[in-house]
């Protein structure tokens, strides 16, 4: 995601989980914005509040009955703001998976353990000190996983290798490392996320990004050549039998020449149909589902690199790489255009309706510093509930799927 601090809608500060460090930066980034700070304490709500002119609302967290995971986007709805058009600052890991399920853009401040981070959930930007939140708030960076920007071809922030394993056969792992994030189509950032419009274009068969695609490809190449180790072989998931070789013109590219005496499409075949991925359901599901449908040419040797285009459960690459493995190849690094970012369920607040037809939203009480839920067709239904028997309705209501289970590419 290409966020940009001055140009968003909404910055979303969980001042509760950021060091007081950047609290000096916070301020002089945040003047002038529209900000929604939370925070626990209230020396520093009021230090924030007395130096920013433009803290359009402020959340007091209701004696610990407020719920920022649960309780968030309802607050957006009452400010009339979309979440992707938000920006949330925070320096816990945890919240970086609850915001993405929100659909809001989430900058991570001061973390660590950036090893630990979930493939499936990346932040836009990780931010290590006060420098590096100043850029952000001054500049229009350009994303901080290394995302292949398609109109420049560039890419900025980290590469990072993850371990990925088979669902089924766990002692068959690979190193996994991607040039980007894929958004899926329930998420209102695929419309703006230019790699994942470019892997929409690609996987519809349309080759006018190839030459971008096999940019990406060779960027990630060379870090494996000299990260992981030296590359005997390439080659990548093979189509299904019906299908054509969508990676093969990617090497006739410029940019992968260097690489095309190792390359090798025919080691893997399809040996036969199966159902697609995105209809069997779970992870496990998907495992089985691929299992047993690839064969490889006997007697490879060496380190092999496997293409794909997205790694969602990473099944099906896995199933290939157990392949390789069986048939000879001491050690598998995959190489994907992008993983899979987290699936909403987009239900929210929807669920939660009043008797008149209209929906309940989280309603605060200054005066009296409690939130209770009210029916949205306001002053027409006054019908109120209280801020407990709401949430329970709720929690009732939305029995959250884990999003691993869900059909996760409609369109393709
Ligand atoms: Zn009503």
């Amino acid at each position: 995601m290409y966020i940009q601090c001055n140009n968003t809608e909404l910055v979303i500060v969980n001042l509760d989980t950021i060091n007081v460090n950047f609290d000096s930066t916070l301020l002089r980034g945040l003047k002038e914005k529209k900000c929604l700070l939370i925070s626990s304490d209230i020396k520093r709500r009021s230090y924030f509040k007395e130096n920013l002119s433009d803290v359009k609302i402020w959340i007091d967290l209701f004696n610990g009955d407020f719920d920022i995971r649960r309780d968030l986007v309802s607050l957006l709805n009452d400010n009339h703001t979309n979440p992707y058009e938000c920006v949330f600052i925070t320096g816990e890991k945890r919240d970086v998976e609850f915001v993405h399920q929100k659909h809001i853009s989430v900058v991570l401040l001061n973390n660590e353990d950036k090893d630990g981070d979930d493939r499936h959930f990346m932040p836009d930007f990780s931010v290590d000190n006060e420098n590096e939140l100043a850029q952000l708030f001054s500049q229009d960076l350009k994303g901080y996983f290394n995302e292949i920007v398609f109109k420049d071809e560039s890419g900025t922030g980290i590469f990072k290798l993850f371990k990925i394993k088979h669902s089924i056969f766990d002692d068959f792992e690979a190193d996994l490392i991607f040039g980007g994030r894929f958004f899926v189509d329930t998420d209102p950032r695929r419309y703006i996320h230019p790699l994942t419009q470019a892997i929409r274009v690609f996987k519809f068969g349309n080759k006018k990004l190839n030459n971008s695609f096999s940019l990406l490809l060779s960027k990630n190449l060379n870090i494996v050549e000299n990260n992981v180790e030296n590359i005997d072989l390439i080659t990548a998931v093979p189509p299904k039998p019906s299908k054509e070789n969508l990676f093969k013109p990617l090497f006739q590219e410029s940019h992968l020449v260097d690489y095309a005496s190792k390359l090798d499409l025919d080691i893997l075949r399809t040996n036969m149909e199966y159902k697609p991925q995105k209809s069997v359901g779970s992870f496990a599901n998907r495992a089985i589902n691929v299992l047993g449908k690839f064969s490889s040419r006997e007697n490879i040797h060496g380190h092999v690199v496997l293409i794909d285009d997205i790694v969602t459960s990473g099944s099906t690459t896995l199933e290939c790489a157990k392949v390789l493995y069986e048939n000879g190849a001491d050690k598998v690094t995959i190489i994907c255009f992008a993983a899979q970012q987290s699936h909403s369920q987009g239900k929210e607040l929807e669920e939660l309706k009043c008797d008149c037809g209209h929906k309940y939203r989280l309603r605060f009480n200054y005066d009296k510093g409690s939130a209770f839920w009210g029916c949205s067709n306001y002053p027409t239904c006054k019908n109120t509930m209280t801020y407990n028997i709401g949430k329970v309705t709720y929690n009732e209501l939305i029995q959250l799927d884990d999003f691993r289970n869900d059909n996760i590419f409609n369109i393709f």
